[in-house]
């Protein structure tokens, strides 16, 4: 679970808590038919449940984040890829200051 990449592709080792992203996900709920999963929320107290950690390291964090199915368990999901220009309007400000 935790001790290896999550993308069973890559499989790499999990070495240090600062290299990739960090999935916490809880998984003792067991959802109705039908019924989603509230998603984990940080900030409301709850008692300890039953949370797997999975990780993944920095080359599949960048296009990879994971889903909690609960039908499946947890998912590759692709990350939306930013487009290329993705901030057109940030230069745009700037020029005008003479
Ligand atoms: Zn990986």
């Amino acid at each position: 679970m935790l001790s290896h990449c999550a993308n069973s592709q890559c499989s790499r080792p999990f070495l240090r808590l600062r290299q990739g992203k960090l999935f916490l996900v809880e998984t003792d709920r067991v959802a109705e038919s039908g019924e989603l999963a509230p998603p984990y929320s940080p900030s409301v107290r709850q008692p300890p449940r039953r949370v797997e950690r999975y990780w993944l390291c920095d080359e599949c964090a960048k296009v990879w984040t994971l889903a909690h199915d609960w039908r499946q368990g947890i998912a590759l999901v692709p990350l939306p890829r930013p487009p290329a220009s993705a901030r057109p309007d940030l230069e745009a400000g700037y020029g005008e200051i003479a």
